[in-house]
């Protein structure tokens, strides 16, 4: 039986990174291939975008857009320009020669090159009432950055939870809209950096509440408290709050490389700086699940681009 045919571009991921990857190589006319995933990392085709309602700081959209809306309308520009798009979660690769061979479960495929757009999948902790259906995206979030600025939030007393650099920035990044923040971690020692640590310890408006932890979330149509627990004496209290911050890490989905493409320790895909090429040539990665610093669309689809034109080039040169 003949080897199926090479595919020049093969895109894994379908968030803003993947598909702004597609449109460029697409118009580029590279015939690029994209597996969108199904329920990958545990989240719908479209990446994270799907799980969030406004999304306000995407440039074009003076007015706002739905997530899912604005995830809809990149698919829908990929395929305008002629992007493959196959409902299926890339399982394996072997990246030992060129051309890379990958699998789903449905089939089996050659790729030129892969530009690898896997994202990222914040964690949350299964705390009564932060669940989906509850009072996720009604107060709950996981992303500071991105929900913080909206009006329910604002001079209301909000709870971030984490001891890393994401917590202590998210506290203070909320401090310019909330009344108060209360810091929650689990232990009494941070592990974010001294200078964050200072940062956050000098803000007035941030309470720390170390060695606690949110024991419940309560609330009608939208957050309204939430109880936390002093781990040392075994104390719970309630505390009104409108908002509720995880910040305690992401999780780059990267396990299906099979540790074939270097990584850090936390699973994030080295790239060079300033650019998209991994430690494999040929193997290009965009979006969240090499950027542990800004994750968020826009750098997300600034480097899918990089990456497209990263692989067009390899593609012409090879
Ligand atoms: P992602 O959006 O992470 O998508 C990657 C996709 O690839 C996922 O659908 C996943 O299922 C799929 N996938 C994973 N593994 C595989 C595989 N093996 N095979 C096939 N597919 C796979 N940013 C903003 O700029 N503004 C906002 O308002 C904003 N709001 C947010 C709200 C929330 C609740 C969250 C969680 C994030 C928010 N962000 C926001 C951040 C933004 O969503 C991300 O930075 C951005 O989506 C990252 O894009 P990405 O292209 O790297 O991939
Ligand atoms: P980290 O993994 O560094 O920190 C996660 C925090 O969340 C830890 O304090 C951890 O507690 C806590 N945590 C983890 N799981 C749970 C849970 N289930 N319940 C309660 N708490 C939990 O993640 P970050 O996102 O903070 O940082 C990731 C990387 O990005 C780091 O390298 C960081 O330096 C970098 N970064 C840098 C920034 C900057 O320099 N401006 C800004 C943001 C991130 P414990 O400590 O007990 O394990």
């Amino acid at each position: 039986m003949a080897d199926p045919v090479v595919d020049p571009v093969v895109i894994i991921g379908s968030g803003p990174a993947a598909h702004t990857a597609a449109i460029y190589t697409a118009r580029a006319n590279l015939n690029p291939v994209l597996f969108e995933g199904w329920m990958a990392g545990g989240i719908a085709a479209g990446g994270q975008l799907t799980t969030t309602t406004d999304v306000e700081n995407f440039p074009g959209f003076p007015e706002g857009i739905g997530g899912p809306e604005l995830t809809d309308r990149f698919r829908a520009q990929s395929v305008r320009f002629g992007t493959v798009i196959h409902t299926e979660t890339v399982t394996k690769v072997d990246l030992s020669q060129r051309p890379f061979r990958y699998a789903t479960d449905e089939r089996e495929g050659l790729a030129g090159t892969l530009i690898i757009a896997t994202g990222a999948t914040a964690k949350r902790d299964a705390i009564p009432g932060t669940l989906d259906g509850e009072l996720w995206q009604k107060g709950v979030s996981a992303c500071a950055v991105c929900d913080g600025a909206l009006p329910m939030y604002r001079n209301q007393p909000l709870f971030v939870i984490g001891g890393g650099d994401s917590a202590m920035e998210e506290a203070h990044f909320l401090t310019k809209f909330a009344s108060k923040v209360y810091l929650v971690h689990r232990r009494d020692e941070l592990r974010a950096s001294k200078i964050m640590q200072e940062r956050a310890r000098g803000n007035a408006k941030i309470e720390f509440l170390l060695s606690h932890q949110v024991t419940a979330v309560t609330g009608d149509q939208v957050m309204r408290a939430a109880r936390v627990k002093d781990l040392k004496t075994g104390a719970e209290r309630e505390l009104a709050a409108a908002g509720l911050f995880f910040a305690i890490g992401h999780v780059p989905n990267s396990a299906f490389l099979g540790g074939q493409v270097a990584t850090d320790e936390q699973g994030y895909i080295l790239t060079t700086p300033g650019s998209t090429v991994t430690s494999v040539p040929g193997v290009f990665a965009a979006g969240d699940v090499q950027d542990k610093k800004f994750r968020q669309a826009i750098t997300a689809a600034g480097s899918g681009c990089m990456a497209a034109l990263e692989a067009e080039h390899f593609l012409s040169s090879h």
